[in-house]
């Protein structure tokens, strides 16, 4: 049984990859460049898929589209502040996951792989559209037919954390026995995580729900 995981690096993407690791013989792990403003969790990527052992394989993704959003476009600041506010629609880049989601099945199919895995979450239905079950569901409808005779016929998208928290997955990765001193979630490329953009926000709350410390040093203790 073999797997392609895609991992960005981040806590979500790096918990998932330890427990796809957990359930199959087999697994690749796959990141994307593109042309995010700083190659932090590549590097963390990297590191887990070493300790685990299992190959790690970076996948060039060049979107014209992709200007505009703040992860990708340094003319852009990243915005501070909770996912729900409106300024958060910065860190969109429309149809990303939709686009890896694809690349992934495409690579998972050459390979023969039974299942493309990755670490979308409850949290990310607001505001990500293509993070959606409907959405997930619908592509691998899609890509199932596109890839008909080309693929393996057990080829499907793997979500667990689907319908899971961001705390509910931490807390997995805690049993998993995962090092999240190595995982990059901020938006900005620092040496020290920001604190104060989304994702860092989001990061310290699941740490708090579940009374983790966090062993991630932040530029800010708000
Ligand atoms: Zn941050």
């Amino acid at each position: 049984m073999k797997a392609v995981v895609i991992v960005s690096g981040g806590m979500d993407s790096v918990t998932l990859l330890y427990y796809v690791a957990s359930m199959y013989r087999d697994v690749l792990a796959l990141s994307f460049d593109y042309g995010q403003r700083h190659r932090r969790e590549l590097e963390c990527a990297a590191f887990h898929a070493k300790l685990l052992g299992v190959p790690h394989r970076v996948a060039a993704l060049s979107i014209d589209g992709l200007a505009g959003s703040a992860l990708t476009d340094a003319t852009v600041a990243v915005p501070h502040g909770h996912y729900e506010a409106e300024t958060m629609r910065k860190t969109v880049v429309p149809g990303r996951n939709a686009v890896m989601l694809s690349t992934a099945w495409a690579i998972g199919a050459a390979e023969g792989a039974d299942a493309i895995a990755a670490g979308v979450h409850a949290g990310d239905h607001h505001i990500y559209p293509d993070c959606r079950p409907e959405f997930i569901r619908a592509l691998e409808s899609a890509l199932t037919l596109g890839t008909r005779d080309h693929a393996a016929p057990t080829l499907h998208i793997e979500a667990p954390f689907l319908h899971v928290t961001k705390a509910e997955i931490l807390g997995m990765g805690f049993v998993l026995g995962i090092d999240y001193s190595h995982t990059w979630t901020c938006y900005e490329g620092g040496a020290l995580a920001c604190g104060l953009c989304g994702a860092c926000q989001e990061r310290r709350g699941a740490f708090q729900s579940i009374g983790r410390d966090d062993p991630l040093r932040y530029a800010s203790a708000a």
